[in-house]
C-alpha cells in the first residue's frame, strides 16, 4: 500500500510556525470591520434576490392563471407541505358561459402549502411544468395559530397585473395552452374585454384592460411579490399599546395594525400574514 499524499500543499518553516494561531486570523479580520445591526422589523433590509421565501401563483399576461392543478409540485415536495386539487374548466366555461380560469383543460381549484412544512427547498418550483409556482423574498411568515400557516390559494395567487384582466374569462381568440406557454399571449384583446365587460361590468380590472386594448397604457408586466414596506417605529409602538402584534394581523384585528402592511391583501385563512 502506498503511503497517503495530501492532495494539499504542504506548508514551509513559516507557514508551520503561525499554524496553531491561524484561525485567530478570521477573529482578527472581524474585529476591524464596522459593526452593522440591521433595525429590523422597523427597516427591511432586502435579502439575496434568488432567496427563496413565501410561494407565489402567476398568470398569463391577460389575465389568466397558470396553474394546472396537476399535482407535480405537491407530489415533488419533500415534507408533504402542498395539497392541490385540479377541476375542468369545461365546468367553469359552462357555469360562466365562457369563462375559464386557466388555458386548457384544467385549473386548480384547491391549492394550499403549510408553511409549518415548508423548509423553502425550492422543488416544487422546479417541477412545475407551466411555471406557474416562483418564490418570493418575502420572508415575514410568522403567526400566531397553525391554522394560518396554511397558506390558500387566495394567499398565494399573484393580483392581476395592472392592464390584465381578472378571470375566469375565455383564452385569446384562436390559440391554444400551447400558445400561452410560449409566450404568444401579451396583453388581454377586444374580445375578452368585451367578454368581462358584458359578464362582469363592475369588474374592477376592466378600464386598465380596455386601456391596454385602446393603447392608452403599457400592456402589463408580470408581478412579483415584494418585500413589505417598512413601518415606523411610532407605528410598532401604537399597535403594541392597542394590545396588537406589531407586524402580525389576524382576523377582525384593528384597521391600524393592518395598516403596517399596507398593500398587502384582506385577512386570509386564520387570519395570519
Ligand atoms: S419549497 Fe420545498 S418544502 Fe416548501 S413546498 Fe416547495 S418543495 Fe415543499
Ligand atoms: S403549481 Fe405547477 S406543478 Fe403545482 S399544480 Fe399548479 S401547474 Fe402543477
Amino acid at each position: 500500500m502506498s503511503e497517503y499524499q495530501p492532495l494539499r500543499p504542504t506548508k514551509g518553516p513559516v507557514g508551520r510556525l503561525f499554524a496553531p494561531v491561524a484561525g485567530f486570523g478570521v477573529t482578527l479580520g472581524a474585529m476591524f470591520r464596522p459593526t452593522v445591526t440591521e433595525q429590523y422589523p422597523f427597516e427591511k433590509v432586502p435579502p439575496a434576490r434568488r432567496y427563496h421565501g413565501r410561494h407565489q401563483l402567476n398568470r398569463y399576461a391577460d389575465g389568466l392563471e397558470k396553474c394546472i392543478g396537476c399535482e407535480l409540485c405537491a407530489w415533488a415536495c419533500p415534507a408533504d407541505a402542498i395539497y392541490v386539487e385540479g377541476a375542468d374548466n369545461a365546468e367553469v366555461v359552462a357555469e360562466t358561459g365562457g369563462g375559464q380560469v386557466s388555458p386548457g383543460e384544467r385549473y386548480g381549484r384547491v391549492y394550499q402549502i403549510n408553511y409549518l412544512r415548508c423548509v423553502f427547498c425550492g422543488l416544487c418550483v422546479e417541477a412545475c411544468p407551466t411555471r406557474a409556482l416562483t418564490m418570493s423574498n418575502d420572508y415575514e411568515l410568522t403567526g400566531p395559530t397553525r391554522a394560518g400557516m396554511i397558506y390558500e390559494k387566495q394567499d398565494l395567487l399573484a393580483p392581476p397585473a395592472a392592464g390584465a384582466l381578472a378571470g375566469p374569462h375565455p383564452m385569446v381568440e384562436g390559440t391554444t395552452d400551447t400558445d400561452y406557454y410560449q409566450g404568444k399571449v401579451t396583453a388581454p384583446t377586444a374580445e375578452q374585454v368585451a367578454w368581462v365587460r358584458e359578464h362582469r361590468p363592475d369588474d374592477p380590472t376592466l378600464a386598465e384592460a380596455a386601456d391596454v386594448v385602446d393603447g392608452r397604457a403599457a400592456p402589463p408586466q408580470p408581478t412579483q411579490h415584494t418585500l413589505r414596506p417598512s413601518a415606523t417605529k411610532a407605528d410598532y409602538t401604537r399597535v403594541a399599546a392597542e394590545g396588537g402584534h406589531a407586524g402580525d394581523r389576524r382576523a377582525g384585528e384593528a384597521p391600524e395594525a393592518a395598516a403596517l402592511v399596507p398593500g398587502a391583501a384582506a385577512p386570509r385563512n386564520g387570519g395570519v400574514r
